[in-house]
């Protein structure tokens, strides 16, 4: 079951959304998931004129579940964790080479395994239980089973926190990231991985669409759930994080594919050949389809 609510924009408040297409027809691409009789979920795609955040007006609010196989889950997609979260280690360690650091939304416990190895105090948070277990009894990892509020984490507890792709999930970013704020140390760091909504792979799916005359946004994907709740890019992050205490030390424009990560999206091979190399020259011109930040936590005193 799922209802439908206009929402003002959930980072800056305002209510400016400018049209960017429609979300969720039946004949959309990655649509035929959805085949078995499940309600299908038709929604418009918007982006705030003030911050750039990009929405779905109405949102829709569903009680279906998120992830929740471990098998199933990343089953489509080559990963190897020590190189994808390599990367991302390498570059917290810049700001602060250890300490105590939590994951939120830690699925598996991969991206943990990797920092224990490295020698970080590891802590996980994870909403679905078969993760939890798995993580638990694979890898000895402890992980919290839960949500942020009830984890109850004691005021400046970690040194770092991480969000590998969730915060797109969050449906109100600007509580989630107060939250977070309270339980990090003074100058402690947030590190946030979205998909980048003004990468250029997007832009192209936009344009094939509107080619083949299509009312079609690409920008929150999946359609199947999760389904997205918003998109982010370089200006809704920063008036996200700078709106809620934090300083912005570095964003970082990837291409997924350098993160040895990919994804078999489906369609022809003359599709993904030109995916392909539209993904390889977004990466080189700075504009991949991940964005990558590091913040700090800006004290009073
Ligand atoms: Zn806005």
């Amino acid at each position: 079951m799922y209802t439908a609510e206009y929402i003002n924009c959930r980072v800056c408040g305002e209510d400016k959304p400018k049209f960017l297409g429609i979300r969720g027809n039946r004949e959309y691409a990655g649509a035929k998931d959805q085949a078995g009789g499940e309600e299908h979920m038709v929604t418009n795609v918007v982006k705030c004129a003030n911050c750039g955040f990009v929405y779905a007006n109405p949102i829709i609010i569903t009680d279906q579940k998120g992830y929740d196989d471990p098998q199933d889950y990343m089953s489509s997609s080559s990963t190897d964790p020590k190189r994808l979260f390599g990367f991302t280690l390498n570059l917290i360690e810049k700001y602060k080479p250890n300490g105590k650091i939590l994951d939120i939304g830690c699925a598996k416990g991969e991206f943990l395994l990797v920092a224990k190895n490295r020698g970080w105090d590891v802590f996980g948070l994870e909403p679905s239980p078969n993760f939890a277990k798995y993580a638990n009894s694979q890898y000895g990892i402890n992980i919290h089973q839960g949500t942020l509020e009830d984890a109850e984490y004691p005021d400046r507890f970690f040194d770092v926190v991480v969000l590998n792709m969730v915060l797109e999930h969050i449906d109100d970013p600007k509580s989630f990231i107060r939250h977070i704020r309270r339980i990090l140390n003074d100058n402690g760091f947030l590190f946030i991985e979205v998909p980048n909504t003004e990468g250029l792979m997007l832009k192209a799916a936009a344009a094939y669409f509107k080619l083949r005359g299509k009312d079609w946004s690409p920008l929150i994907s999946p359609l199947h759930y999760p389904f997205h709740s918003y998109g982010y890019n370089i200006s809704s992050i920063r008036h996200l994080l700078m709106g809620e205490g934090f300083d912005i030390e570095k964003i970082i424009i990837r291409n997924s594919s350098l993160r040895g990560f990919r994804r078999d999206s489906g369609g022809t091979t003359k599709e993904k050949l030109c995916r392909d190399i539209i993904s390889r020259l977004a990466g080189s011109i700075g504009k991949g389809d991940v964005l990558m930040a590091i913040a700090r936590k800006k004290t009073n005193d």
